[in-house]
């Protein structure tokens, strides 16, 4: 069964290598396991539901419970600690789109705000009900996971929006098809939450992000439905698919979607490759996306990442070894290390390879094969398991991303981390933060980092080092002029800092559209747009 506290399936999990404990308490310091509230204990301190009844809303505590937060670090302590500042009133778990009209024709009558809700994975406050309104209706829409149709000759398949990755994934498979989407929270993670968070894919330089995949659907909204059409291509004025990816759930209610799919590959493979230092390899996978090599995935670590990387990933002896030949090879502690995928028929795997080879020796890349990049492949999703491990020793983490043109990497880079060095330097703690490039583009690259840090005494002060960090490091982003989000959304936790990027004119227009498909507000307030009264539901109550 899903964890109602935590990340995953709860038969699933991800313990620390032996040295594990030790590296943590190097870099970040000893920690002490939190004291957790119980599943009864919080279950006994929701508030009863303020909804009128309905035969498709369940009002059961539980449901109300796990619908209440995503996986965001601030809804990792709300969960933890029990401390819960608003429930939805009540879940709706519609099976057809006259029941999503049927609710929003409610909500309408009664005032009722309404949250769509997907697989619950937003790690920006994206679902979570805000304290102070008006009574709120989640609604899962995970009973609308059928495939529709699947047109061979165009590839293209349609789905309901509230279909999971892994059942999306199986639909296509038995067909010969795939879509290629597999974000890191592929496990429970929606099409329609794809769509409306603008989520990128591992393997999007081959397949795409959402956004090019999205060729159409239909979306309910509280004054009509609007329909796309899945036009391979069209003039015909703004593009309205534009309108609803990143819509956040502000406008309406994916019911069902159409996306480009593709032929199952021939192959499909990921190697390792060390440079000796971070800006070599980075040039190195520039020049692969600037030579449009048809590679599926370029992952480059920082040296930091890549020392923490080979610290956990246990295997001491094979770690140790692989150590020494790459030190003959001129490769010392400031390497970093490339993952590099390849999608596609045998011939263009070989060829591909021969030609990202080429350049990564350029910059002194020595390959090491594939076994890296299967163990990575075989860990993809398993990785965020890790997070149960660490918060039940005493430590929090948590990422954040941004994208920027090539000039600005680096500046960028070194501007997120030391500013979450610098975050909580005035309370002693140290913060361990780690870079990757997740994402290349021929103009530049997404910078993905991790930070680690220690709980405090209490959820409350636990919640204000977050926000000192989280602050510090968006204040960076903005001040680099990166964007707030590569590919997490805004929710409410970006939402501060949205206007930065878009301009007056920019966020006049996004209200407007947002009070057009809405005029009484009852879609998802609070999310993407700060709310009028500018409250933000992280702080600590
Ligand atoms: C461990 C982990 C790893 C992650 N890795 C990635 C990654 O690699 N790439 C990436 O892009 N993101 C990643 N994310 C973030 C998250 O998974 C994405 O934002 C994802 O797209 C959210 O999908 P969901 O179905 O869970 O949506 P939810 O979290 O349920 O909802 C997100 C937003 O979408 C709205 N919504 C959902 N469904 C609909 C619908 N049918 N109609 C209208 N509105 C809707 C909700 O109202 C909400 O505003 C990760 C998150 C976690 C926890």
């Amino acid at each position: 069964m899903r964890r109602w506290n935590g990340w995953g399936d709860d038969t699933i999990n991800y313990p620390l290598p032996p040295n594990g404990a030790k590296f943590l308490e190097e870099h970040v310091g000893a920690a002490t396991p939190p004291q957790d509230a119980t599943l009864e204990q919080v279950l006994s301190s929701i508030p009863p539901s303020r909804l009128p009844a309905h035969p498709l809303i369940s009002a059961e505590p539980i449901d109300r419970l796990r619908h209440a937060r995503g996986q965001s670090l601030p809804d990792w302590v709300a969960l933890r600690s029990g401390q819960i500042p608003a429930f939805p009133d009540g879940v709706a778990f519609p099976n057809t789109p006259d029941e999503v009209l049927a609710l929003i024709r409610y909500a309408k009558d009664t005032g009722v705000r309404l949250i769509p809700y997907g697989g619950g994975t937003s790690v920006v406050g994206h679902i979570n009900p805000l304290p102070g309104d008006p009574p709120v209706l989640t609604v899962n829409l995970g009973r609308l996971n059928q495939l529709l149709s699947l047109d061979e000759i165009s590839h293209l398949a349609t789905f309901g929006a509230g279909v999971p990755g892994p059942e999306l994934e199986a639909h296509l498979r038995a067909r010969g098809f795939t879509l290629g989407h597999f974000p890191q929270s592929f496990e429970y993670s929606t099409l329609g939450g794809w769509v409306v968070t603008r989520s990128s894919g591992q393997q999007s330089l081959w397949y795409g992000r959402i956004e090019n995949l999205f060729a159409g659907g239909t979306l309910i909204s509280p004054i009509g439905t609007l329909h796309l059409p899945p036009h391979p291509a069209s003039a015909a004025g703004p593009d309205l698919r534009q309108l609803v990816l990143g819509s956040e759930g502000r406008l309406g209610i994916l019911t069902d979607v159409t996306v480009r799919v593709s032929p199952l590959p021939e192959r499909e493979v990921f190697y390792a490759i060390f440079f000796p230092d971070f800006t070599s390899g980075e040039t190195a996978v520039r020049q692969m996306a600037q030579a449009r090599l048809p590679l599926s995935m370029l992952r480059l670590s920082s040296a930091t990442e890549t020392a923490t990387t080979l610290a956990l990933a246990g295997h001491e002896t094979l770690i140790g070894t692989l150590e020494r030949l790459l030190q003959i090879r001129h490769i010392g502690p400031e390497k970093s290390l490339l993952l590099l995928g390849i999608t596609g028929s045998e011939r263009l795997v070989k060829a591909t390879r021969k030609s990202a080879l080429a350049i990564a020796r350029e910059y002194g890349g020595v390959f090491v094969g594939q076994r890296f990049g299967e163990q990575w492949r075989k860990n993809r999703f398993r990785a965020p398991y890790l997070r149960n491990t660490l918060w039940e020793m005493g430590y929090a983490v948590d990422t954040l991303e941004t994208a920027v043109s090539w000039h600005n990497v680096q500046p960028t880079m070194h501007a997120i981390e030391n500013s979450l060095q610098q975050a909580l330097q005035s309370e002693g703690e140290h913060i361990h933060v780690f870079t990757h490039l997740s994402h290349i583009y021929t103009h530049g690259a997404s910078i993905y980092t991790t930070f680690l840090f220690r709980l405090a005494d209490q959820p409350e002060h636990t919640l204000a080092r977050w926000q000192k960090l989280k602050t510090a490091a968006s204040e960076a982003i903005v001040a680099q002029g990166g964007t707030i989000s590569h590919q997490h959304g805004v929710g409410t936790d970006h939402a501060p800092w949205l206007a930065a990027e878009k301009g007056p004119l920019g966020m006049a227009v996004l209200q407007d559209v947002c009070h057009r498909f809405d005029p009484e507000g009852i879609m998802n307030p609070g999310k993407l747009l700060v709310p009028e009264s500018g409250g933000n539901n992280n702080v600590a109550a």
